[in-house]
């Protein structure tokens, strides 16, 4: 051991998949990875971890890595130096802003890569293109969230944190499928229920595993979790459960009189009615709710990926508040973040409408604080709000935008009705893809360039709680490959802007001297197991929870939004008679691309399937095993059943990551429009079965 020891390396680092941000200790020699190893220091994780930052790793030393640039010539792809990669990439970009103008180029930014990355990103597209076209995958998961929160309480973020979640007295959520998907959070909430009696209520259509340990579960019919959200708000004021007093001193007075008229439908009796769910039921949620002294309200994709999620997230910040239950340790609105670092690819401006530390593009004062920080004049930079990616791949499709840069999205199999998504970036003329692997968006690219995963760099990430994090150099790029962060420099400098940075820390300096959320913020502050929840004061203090001193609004309070219910834009019908709820294994992340590369979690993992009640399949007789043809109104996929109360009636579920693309078959184009999010959980469908096992 001793002759050994030597050899082995420890590094901290921050896992690349899911909000959570657990931080461990990577043990390796040379190119292996030994183990990881969690660490009571880790502030969001401690010793826990789940089975994907434990294990999930042999994708960084996979054959099929990405090590050197690729250009497209005569429909194949070539190597090339990075030299000759990069000056393509400059040349066809401006050629392309000179012809076309710059908002024919749109930028989808990583939510994997760093806050770093995030940021040069936008730099890229703001300062050099000259467009506010830049966005990330937030557009498919919590952007509605974050208008909710944004109507409401002020920041697109958690109020607070994971260990205000272990506190709470009561626990409510909706649309979060915890136990899968923000695993570390699930199990403090289970430890909180064992050893301090915390109190649980799940509303989501399927009972996962935190439904069935939940006090209460609510199982609403699909898409009208507004109704019952806004019906219990009403209860609380018709019991005396509001909190008046929380109310007088922190809300918009102008707004509460509307905000309880805009109540008056939403009665029990309504609620029972448009959402199934037995106002007995609705009664002890509300109790339970009304009688709690803390409560924090977690929610995630169940809700945001419909036609209105921004307003239901909306009616949740708004029921949140009307109980009081802001501000205070144990409360507040948790939207659970879905990638590593969806959160800061936000934060630090790959957003269509603003800089980093969402500072509007629209105000002149704004555009000239960045301005003169880039050393431009302010019209140098565009006033006119960008297009997201859901835009972006219309407006391809329409000839309006001519060219797309990716990083580190699989749009082509992630994006909803991914025929369409297919037939727009063919009309392309020019497309880059930065990634680790060769995506089957790679395969639709002019140029793909080698990028590193987090291992074998350093950086910061934010994780769902606004902390933000370093992680450290594990390993050195494979082959070829560079950071992110470096590609992105090095583009800079073949369009001739030479930023010169050499190591991240520059660049967190300069997004620290211009946005006011990360004044304090410096590698040095976040040396080691450190972490800061933003907004960060210059002196370095942080907030870990939101809204003790007032709301992020005009004159510090809270608005309470008044809201009607809208039916979703694709329902059952005659024909298409079944919805087809879909979402993440504890497993698998996504499309794969890094999952399932390596043997140890892909054995464990179960196969693809889909998700039948018992009642459906006594009607239809379907067995498990069966297999099923299930068609929407764009297409069909075949897969095998499951037959399990997990599901009721005629809902189906299935998981997302399977097929060349499976579910985005499926989907369609109808989305919410106040954000522009695909409603991929509004899929009307039928079923046929097409052989029994
Ligand atoms: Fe933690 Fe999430 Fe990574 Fe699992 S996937 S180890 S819960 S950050």
């Amino acid at each position: 051991t001793k002759l050994r020891q030597p050899e082995i390396k420890r590094t901290k680092t921050v896992c690349t998949y899911c909000g959570v941000g657990c931080a461990f200790e990577m043990w390796t020699r040379d190119r292996h990875i030994l183990k990881v190893q969690p660490v009571a220091d880790a502030p969001a994780n401690g010793i826990s971890t789940c089975i994907k930052g434990k294990f999930a790793w042999d994708f960084v030393n996979s054959s099929k890595r990405l090590t050197t640039p690729l250009i497209r010539e005569n429909g194949r792809f070539r190597e090339a130096s990075w030299d000759e990669a990069l000056a393509l990439v400059a040349r066809r970009l401006l050629e392309i802003k000179a012809q076309f103008g710059a908002d024919s180029i749109g930028f989808i930014g990583s939510s994997k890569a760093s806050n770093e990355e995030a940021y040069l990103t936008q730099k890229i597209a703001r300062l050099i293109i000259g467009t506010n076209s830049v966005d990330n995958s937030s557009r498919y998961c919590q952007n509605p969230a974050t208008m909710g929160l944004q109507r409401t309480v002020g920041f697109g973020g958690d109020s607070g944190t994971i260990h205000d979640i272990e506190k709470a007295e009561l626990i409510i959520i909706v649309g979060s499928n915890t136990s899968e998907n923000h695993p570390v959070i699930a199990s403090r909430i289970k430890a909180a229920r064992k050893h301090r009696g915390q109190k649980l209520i799940v509303a989501d259509m399927r009972k996962h595993e935190m439904a069935e340990r939940a006090d209460i579960h609510l199982r609403p019919k699909a898409s009208t979790d507004l109704v019952w959200a806004s019906a219990l708000a009403r209860y609380m004021f018709d019991r005396g459960y509001a909190d008046l007093d929380f109310l007088a001193k922190h809300v918009e007075p102008g707004k509460l009189e509307e905000y309880r008229r805009s109540l008056e439908p939403f009665t029990l009796d309504f609620a029972e009615e448009m959402t199934g769910i037995p106002k007995e039921q609705l009664i002890a949620a509300g109790e339970m709710i009304g009688q709690a002294k803390s409560a924090c309200l977690l929610w995630a994709m169940g809700i945001t990926q419909h036609s209105h999620g921004a307003d239901t997230s909306t009616a949740l910040s708004n029921l949140m508040l009307v109980t009081g239950n802001y501000g205070r340790p144990g409360t507040g609105g948790y939207p659970m973040r879905g990638h590593n670092n969806v959160q800061g690819a936000s934060d630090f401006g790959c957003l269509k409408n603003v800089y980093p530390g969402y500072e509007k593009v629209t105000d002149p004062k704004i555009r000239e604080k960045w301005a003169k920080a880039w050393g431009v004049a302010p019209e140098a930079l565009s006033d006119k709000i960008g297009e997201d990616n859901f835009l972006m791949v219309q407006d391809a499709e329409k000839g309006k935008v001519r060219a797309i840069y990716v990083i580190g999205e699989e749009t082509a199999f992630s994006d909803a009705d991914s025929k369409n998504v297919h037939e727009a970036f063919t009309k392309l003329d020019f497309m880059v893809v930065q990634d680790i692997f060769f995506s089957r968006t790679a395969e639709f690219a002019d140029v793909v360039l080698p990028a590193c995963p987090s291992v074998e760099k350093e950086g910061t990430f934010v994780n769902t709680e606004r902390r933000i994090q370093r992680f450290y150099q594990v390993l050195p790029p494979l082959g070829d490959s560079r950071p992110d962060w470096r590609i992105l420099t090095d583009l800079a400098a073949h369009m001739g802007h030479d930023w010169g940075y050499t190591h991240p820390s520059q660049i967190m300096h300069e997004v620290a001297a211009i946005a006011k959320i990360f004044a304090g913020v410096t590698y040095e502050r976040l040396e080691g197991w450190k972490s800061l929840h933003w907004p960060v004061e210059p002196d370095g203090t942080d907030t870990p929870l939101l809204y003790t001193d007032g709301f992020h609004m005009p004159g510090g309070k809270a608005v309470l939004y008044p809201l009607t219910w809208k039916a979703p834009e694709e329902a059952a019908d005659a024909e298409y008679d079944l919805m087809l709820d879909n979402g993440r294994m504890l497993e698998q992340f996504q499309a794969m691309n890094q999952t399932g590369r390596g043997p140890r979690v892909w054995s464990l993992s179960p196969k693809w399937f889909v998700e039948v009640s018992p009642e459906l399949a006594r009607e239809r007789g379907i067995e498990d095993g069966s297999w099923l043809r299930i068609t929407s109104r764009r297409g069909s996929i075949d897969v095998p059943a499951v037959v399990t109360d997990r599901v009721s009636g005629r809902n189906l579920f299935l998981p997302l990551h399977h097929g060349k693309p499976g579910l985005n078959k499926l989907t369609g184009e109808h989305h919410d429009p106040d954000v522009n999010t695909p409603a991929y959980k509004e899929i009307a469908v039928k079923i046929d079965v097409l052989r029994r096992q």
